[in-house]
């Protein structure tokens, strides 16, 4: 994404500062702004500029009411926190710890097997769920503790890139092509982990730039730790999914590349749907290709 055109279209970058990448809009004037300038709004986030003026056209009754019942300016416009980032590893922590109760169904409920998403096969009762609960269960501690730090690692420097919820979108289309990418390659295996979602993350930033900020070195390390203990008995860490969410991922980052202007945004929405529904369609594949 280096491409000479691309670095010359000032939509890519912050109004205010023209040396950073960034993907969310003003809400107010629909300019790029980075995540220092964004400041949280009733709808979406706001810059300097379009808060300084609403601001000014305030009546003083208004003023008085904003002090008297909103938060101090001082908090709300450093919320560029990245909470997705956080809901992700908070959900999937409390559900690894259901898993350790003794007797626990969890992992056997939520484990994705794609018998259970292929009805034509007659093998399983149909349980799509299975496509997206997989991504919060996991093998052991340290399968869960490597994803979620690497969740940790690439989110808080992707998400107030992207937004909150273009992260979401990409974080779950990832984790849907892990699940598309186990099924296509190794029909019937069992698979449980973020890994497919988390190399989704890893696949959009390989695309979006390099240059965010995000340590991909250390990244790559944690992914290869993890895939290292892939092999040892007792964990279930399919390459199958790092394929497909990598791939997934890639593709989703150089959607939200080339889509970023405020006139685009509806083609940017149509374009993930089609992702989805294109990720659901190569689920008939499998029953047709192993019979
Ligand atoms: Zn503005
Ligand atoms: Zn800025």
């Amino acid at each position: 994404m280096s491409s000479p055109d691309f670095a010359r279209n000032s939509d890519n970058y912050c109004y205010r500062h023209p040396d950073r990448q960034s993907f969310v809009l003003c809400q107010r004037c629909l300019r790029t702004i980075c995540p220092e300038c964004q400041t949280q709004a009733a709808v979406g986030v706001i810059c300097p500029e379009c808060l300084g003026q609403q601001a000014k056209t305030q009546t003083p009754a208004q003023r008085k009411a904003e002090r008297r019942w909103s938060r101090p300016r001082a908090v709300t416009a450093t919320d560029s926190r990245p909470l997705v980032t956080y809901g992700i590893i908070a959900v999937t922590m409390l559900v690894y710890l259901t898993q350790l109760i003794p007797g626990s169904p969890v992992q056997e409920l939520l484990a994705f097997n794609s018998l259970y998403v292929a009805p034509a096969w007659g093998f399983a009762p149909f349980q799509p769920w299975r496509l997206f609960t997989v991504l919060v269960v996991h093998g052991g501690f340290f399968h869960v503790g490597l994803n979620m730090l690497a969740v940790w690692m690439i989110g808080r420097s992707l998400e107030p890139l992207l937004g909150r919820w273009r992260f979401l979108v990409l974080y779950l289309l990832g984790g849907l092509g892990g699940s598309v990418g186990v099924a296509l390659i190794a029909p019937g295996l069992w698979v449980v982990g973020a890994s497919g979602a988390v190399f989704g993350l890893l696949g959009a930033l390989l695309v979006i730039g390099r240059h965010i900020g995000a340590n991909i070195r250390g990244i790559l390390l944690i992914l290869a730790i993890n895939l290292v203990i892939g092999f040892v008995p007792g964990f279930q860490v399919a390459w199958q999914a790092h394929i497909g969410g990598l791939a997934v991922g890639a593709l989703v980052g150089l959607i939200y590349a080339r889509t970023r202007s405020v006139r685009r945004r509806a083609l940017q929405i149509w374009l993930l749907v089609a992702v989805a529904v294109g990720l659901f369609a190569l689920l008939l594949l499998p029953p047709l290709i192993y019979r």
